[in-house]
This record gives C-alpha cells, sequence and structure tokens, in this order.
C-alpha cells in the first residue's frame, strides 16, 4: 500500500517537472515574470505644480483687492488632489502663503524664482505647471491664457490642449489661442515641458470677481488636470523636446 502511494507520488512530480520544463511553459513564466517586473519598473507620472508668487510678493492686485498669490495656491491646491486621483505623483512648489526665498536674499524675486526652477530639477519631473492671474491697463480685456516656451513642440501641444479644455469647461466665449514666449524666467530656465497657466485677468471686475470663487477656481482645475491627462494619455509625454 505505500509503496503504491509514493509510486503515485512520484509518477505526479515527475508529471509536474515535464509541465513546468516544456518550454511552452517557461515562455509562459518568463511572460509574467516580465509583466510583473514592468508593472513594477513603470515611473509614477511626476508633476510640479508652481503657485505663482508669495509671501511678501502679491503678484497682481485685483480691481476687487484680490490678490493674485492667493488665487494661484487656491487654484494649486484643487489641481493637486485632482492630479493625485490620477495617480500622479505632485510636488508643489509652495503650499501656504510663504515665498521661496530667505530674508538674507538680496533679490528676494530672482532668489523665489530660482528656487522654483531648482526644485522643478531635483524633482525629475515629467512636467511642471505655473499658476497665475493676468492683468492689464484696460479693463474690458479678459480670458483664460496659456503660455509655452518657444521652441518646445511638448510644451505647445500641453499649452494647446489645456488652452482649449479651458475655453470649454469655462464657456465665456474666450477666443484666446495659447502663445510662446522666450522671455519668461521660468519657461526660459526649465528643461522639462513647462507651461505658464493666466487663469484671468484680475483687472477686469467680472473676471476678477469669479476667480475668488470656490466652484470657478474648481472649473479652472478640472480642466486644467483635464488636459494634463489627456496630453500624457496621448502619449504627450513621450515626444522630443
Ligand atoms: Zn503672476
Amino acid at each position: 500500500m505505500k509503496k503504491k502511494y509514493f509510486a503515485v507520488v512520484f509518477l505526479v512530480l515527475i508529471l509536474l517537472a515535464v509541465v513546468f520544463s516544456s518550454n511552452q511553459s517557461i515562455k509562459v513564466m518568463k511572460r509574467i515574470f516580465a509583466t510583473t517586473m514592468t508593472d513594477k519598473n513603470t515611473k509614477q507620472i511626476v508633476i510640479v505644480i508652481d503657485p505663482g508668487h508669495g509671501g511678501r510678493d502679491p503678484g497682481k492686485v485685483g480691481v476687487n483687492n484680490a490678490l493674485e498669490k492667493d488665487i494661484n495656491l487656491r487654484v494649486s491646491l484643487k489641481l493637486k488632489t485632482l492630479l493625485e486621483l490620477n495617480d500622479v505623483k505632485v510636488i508643489m512648489t509652495r503650499e501656504d502663503d510663504n515665498g521661496l526665498y530667505s530674508q538674507s536674499d538680496s533679490n528676494k524675486k530672482r532668489a523665489d524664482l530660482d528656487s522654483r526652477v531648482d526644485l522643478i530639477h531635483s524633482s525629475h519631473a515629467d512636467l511642471a505647471v505655473s499658476i497665475h492671474q493676468n492683468s492689464f491697463t484696460e479693463e474690458y480685456v479678459k480670458g483664460a491664457q496659456v503660455f509655452y516656451y518657444s521652441g518646445s513642440n511638448q510644451g505647445k501641444q500641453l499649452a494647446e490642449t489645456i488652452q482649449t479644455q479651458i475655453v470649454k469647461t469655462i464657456g465665456d466665449d474666450n477666443h484666446r489661442k495659447a502663445k510662446s514666449n522666450v522671455s519668461y524666467y521660468m519657461l526660459k530656465k526649465t528643461q522639462c515641458p513647462l507651461v505658464i497657466v493666466e487663469c484671468g485677468y484680475l483687472s477686469n471686475s467680472n473676471e476678477s470677481k469669479l476667480l475668488l470663487q470656490d466652484d470657478y477656481q474648481e472649473n479652472m482645475a478640472w480642466a486644467i488636470h483635464l488636459a494634463i491627462m489627456q496630453f500624457i494619455n496621448k502619449g504627450g509625454l513621450e515626444d522630443t523636446k
């Protein structure tokens, strides 16, 4: 009885050895192993969100006394939440009212911008979004506009996708187009694709009022996040700059 039992176990072991050493099963195991390795090695997308200004630098001041730095931060924090829901690793250049300079810096504005650029580089960001508000001497001028660095195909693509989505989401008959720029410090100094989103004009009384509203900020963040995910999903990060 015992002998028979061992013979059966032995046969089963032989059978299993044959099955697992066949070419086909080795291939299957290799594939499973490779898939697992690839999944583990797939790099999480890193995006830097940069709420412009902060601290002693208020940015533009609205006709209703709204401060650009506050609106920038609120839209940026909403954008952070939405991107994180899409498994994006978000790094913020600031999460409170403090600017990125120290009291000892003689040129605080330059020190602040340099710190932002350094942070984008050191975080190995795939892309970066700077959030700002605009202002002009003529009250009637309004509408969001996205800027990218001249010569950056990725920047252009990303900026155009965001511009289109903001116009669609906000629905304010905004005819502005994404625009290239060569002189903005952050655009010039950043290596990964960076876009500057000017969400609206604080010099326009209606837009300035809207930009202070929570649901308007939420819509703006929603549009920007949707466009970023469209850009990534269409392979925008795989194109060379
Ligand atoms: Zn600004």
